[in-house]
């Protein structure tokens, strides 16, 4: 079963096709990694997929809703029920502890108090960030403050969770942490399109689609390889992209 469709999307600048005719699928408990260099449309590919975009042509489809064709209350209700989003900063709120700041999606959506806390408590554990449930967000490091984001994202057991270079502002050590983290909230069911120009982070994904002057020009699946095997492969078709090679560690 497909969570997210999409069907000749292209996204338009004045002269620039940021996104020129893209057809992709993503299946229920799949985690595509999209790549490609800086400009080549990977935010605003998942921009569109979020709604925060409009696209200028094509249809997307999540979960079988076309989601181009909603508006005010309806898509607000989409985007709260369906989407979990993590992008490269946090973005939690200062005054709020990472209990409070995980709770706040689920208070807006008028679930329970009890309900709540034993959801946050649970996917708080998931994640391995129970002992910072009551901290603030400058008390925690990046990469703890990157799970909080994460746990947000996944306590409404959305259908599909986005993350815009999610490892971005990690070390590696970190980044480690939270692609393994990923891996557990995919494992429990969560499926995940994740844009990343870090060959190491696309390496836990299970499948990679390559972006470049906002067309797909290639693909690559992770099947029963290795992570390590698969690494390579990406490395391969990253180093034949020429650009940003260097920076991938
Ligand atoms: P990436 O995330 O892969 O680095 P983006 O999706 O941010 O790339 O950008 C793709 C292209 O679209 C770039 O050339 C960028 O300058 C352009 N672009 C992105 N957003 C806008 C905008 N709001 N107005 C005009 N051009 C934009
Ligand atoms: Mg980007």
């Amino acid at each position: 079963m497909n969570i997210l469709t999409l069907k000749d999307v292209s996204k338009i600048y004045g002269e620039l096709k940021a996104l020129d005719n893209i057809n992709l699928t993503v299946e229920k408990g799949e985690w595509l990694a999209i790549m490609g260099p800086s400009g080549s449309g990977k935010t605003t590919l998942l921009n569109c997929i979020s709604t925060i975009d409009q696209p200028t042509a094509g249809h997307i489809f999540v979960d079988d809703q076309e989601i181009t064709s909603l508006r005010g209350r309806d898509l607000a209700t989409f985007r709260r029920d369906r989407l979990g989003f993590i992008f490269q900063d946090a973005n939690l709120l200062d005054t709020l502890t990472a209990r409070e700041n995980i709770a706040l999606s689920l208070t807006i959506g008028h679930v329970s108090a009890k309900e709540t806390l034993q959801r946050v408590e649970e996917v708080a554990h998931r994640l391995e960030i129970s002992e910072v449930l009551d901290k603030f967000p400058h008390e925690m490091s990046g990469g703890q403050r990157q799970r909080v984001a994460a746990a947000r994202a996944i306590v409404t057991n959305p259908s599909l969770v986005l993350a815009d270079e999610p490892t971005g502002s990690l070390d590696s050590k970190n980044a480690r942490a939270l692609l393994e983290s990923f891996e557990g909230m995919n494992r429990t069911g969560a499926t995940i399109a994740m844009v990343t120009h870090d060959s190491f982070a696309a390496s836990y994904a299970h499948r990679v689609v390559f972006i470049k002057d906002g067309r797909i020009f290639n693909e690559i699946v992770r099947g029963e390889k290795g992570r390590k095997q698969f690494f390579d492969e990406i490395m391969d078709v990253v180093s034949f992209l020429g650009g940003e090679g260097a920076d991938v560690r």
